[in-house]
């Protein structure tokens, strides 16, 4: 029997600040879907459950997910995958990555807030990088800002056309339900002290004589005349304007009592785009291309420290994979046996064996599969564009026990190819050097090398501040550049020169002075 063809797939992740209702909206995302499958539970089982719980207490104590995760639904014959990203600023360099593997973002806004400094971030990463938005203006149920304000925000800051799609009858105390600006249906609350989400009326317009008798005088006048002008001021939704990062569609909600969350989920299925054309060398991949192809944008550990596996994550760009297949990988020239894949589409929870353009695999392995790989079933291809970013702390690690050096050596080699830290070993000198973006990278870094491999280490500074990539058109110039400055080079994991410099005062001198060299912020693996 021919295997179905496969749903529409909706490949999207979440970009907000701190405390705006990312997690409460992914639950609600998931609520409404119908299969749900969390990646970080797959191998959560008995004794490893201890592992992972320990290992929790750092997110719970910092109210962080240092973790992530894929999670699947299904709604109305179209597969949804979420991809989560970490929410605190610190390890933005995950998100980032994360970001490369979405075919679009879902903006999540706290009315009362705005824009906020993390979600600005997350929205230029998007928009480097063509990802549509869709904007969710959440906690329409408390008080908060004017509609009319928060829109302009969102068209001022990010220079975007903005199209509102439903408007909130008044707000906090005075809030009666979710007026649809296209369907002309009224969300109401369903009447009890939770004021959840409850009936939905069909309207003929917002003309409707019945508006008044659902909202009240004061809400039915007060949404007839903001809806008016909403309608006039704001521009119409053309979905290639969205795709093209021009417009963002906007959804106003509340994720904790069930308002706007259905309207999101059909926003993403009528306008999000399916799986994109992914930019690669020789040529871009298109999804209809027929063999398998795919990018590892995220790389876990296993929670076991008793073993150091990894789950390598894969966003599969192109053909149908199956479990047991074989693929290549780029970078090494060696075939794989993928033999177990952890799939996080998963229907009625059972395991499904086969995963299409759009959906994320999850491929355990010993530390072979790196960020950035890509991996092939027939002609060779490299996924461009994710990158290592230049580490903004430069420590030294200072080891307890010195018996325990090779075990140090492993661990940092091991969190290095996951992303948690960047290792740079200097040309001189026998201390390794590790890079991280953020502070907490290395409360985590510590926090590991003692529960997963029984190092005792701290963190000491190093006469580094801030480190670039070198690279030149004429490698004897950079040769020459790097027997100059050798006390202050070092070379990453893949033995790339990199500068390290003592401040920025000093990086900018020294590139400006070599204009045949570039100094790089960020470095694709080639
Ligand atoms: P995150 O940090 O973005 O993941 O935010 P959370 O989902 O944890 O939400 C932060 C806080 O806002 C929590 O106390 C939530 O209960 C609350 N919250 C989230 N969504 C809503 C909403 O729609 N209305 C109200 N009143 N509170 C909300």
């Amino acid at each position: 029997m021919a295997s179905p063809a496969p749903n529409a797939r909706r490949t999207f992740a979440i970009i907000s600040h701190p405390d705006a209702g990312k997690t409460t909206l992914t639950e609600k995302l998931l609520l409404f879907g119908g299969a749900i499958h969390l990646a970080g539970e797959v191998k959560a089982r008995g004794q490893n459950r201890r592992a992972r719980s320990d290992w929790m207490k750092i997110e719970q104590q910092r109210g962080i997910s240092v973790t992530s995760s894929v999670m699947t639904f299904e709604r109305g014959g179209v597969t949804y995958n979420l991809l989560d990203t970490p929410g605190h600023e610190d390890f933005s360099e995950d998100t980032y990555r994360t970001l490369t593997a979405v075919d679009s973002a879902v903006m999540v806004i706290d009315a009362a807030r705005g824009i906020e400094a993390q979600t600005r971030k997350l929205f230029e990463v998007c928009r480097l990088r063509d990802v549509p938005i869709i904007t969710f203006i959440n906690k329409v149920d408390r008080e908060g800002r004017d509609p009319f304000a928060l829109l302009d925000e969102i068209a001022d800051v990010l220079a975007l056309d903005v199209a509102p799609l439903n408007w909130p009858v008044g707000q906090g105390g005075q809030f009666r339900g979710l007026y649809d600006l296209r369907k002309h249906t009224l969300l109401l609350p369903d009447g009890t002290d939770t004021r959840a989400a409850g009936r939905t009326e069909q309207l003929s317009g917002i003309d409707d004589e019945r508006l008044t008798g659902l909202v009240g005088d004061e809400g039915a006048e007060l949404l007839r005349e903001q809806a008016e002008l909403a309608l006039g001021g704001y521009a119409t939704l053309d979905p290639d304007l969205y795709r093209a990062g021009a417009l963002t569609p906007v959804v106003f909600g509340s994720a904790l009592k069930d308002f706007g969350v259905a309207d999101l989920i059909d926003a993403l299925a009528q306008y999000a785009p399916p799986p994109r054309t992914q930019p690669a060398i020789p040529a871009a991949v298109t999804p209809d291309r027929a063999d398998v192809t795919g990018f590892i944008f995220k790389v876990q550990a296993n929670m076991n420290p008793q073993h150091r596996d990894r789950i390598a994550f894969m966003r599969i760009c192109s053909g149908k994979f199956r479990r047991g297949m074989k693929l290549k990988q780029v970078s090494t020239g060696k075939a794989i046996a993928i033999n177990s894949p952890i799939f996080f589409f998963a229907q009625d929870r059972e395991i499904a064996d086969e995963a299409y353009p759009g959906d994320i695999i999850g491929i355990p392995n010993h530390g072979v599969l790196r960020v950035g790989d890509s991996l092939v079933e027939g002609e060779a291809v490299t996924f461009t564009g994710i990158p290592n970013f230049a580490p903004e702390i430069l420590r030294r690690v200072r080891l307890g026990d010195p018996t325990k050096s090779k075990q140090l050596r492993t661990a940092l080699t091991d969190m290095a190819e996951e992303g948690v830290t960047q290792l740079f070993r200097p040309l001189i000198g026998a201390q390794w050097i590790v890079g991280v973006v953020g502070q907490l990278q290395l409360e985590v870094l510590i926090s590991r090398l003692e529960a997963e491999y029984k190092v005792d280490a701290g963190i000491e500074p190093s006469p580094f501040d801030t480190a670039r990539w070198l690279s030149a058109e004429d490698p004897k110039k950079l040769q020459t550049f790097i027997e100059q400055h050798r006390p202050a080079i070092a070379e990453d994991r893949d033995g790339a020169p990199v500068f390290m410099a003592r401040d920025q005062w000093e990086l900018n001198y020294t590139a400006q002075r070599e204009t045949a060299l570039k100094f790089t912020a960020t470095r694709e693996r080639a």
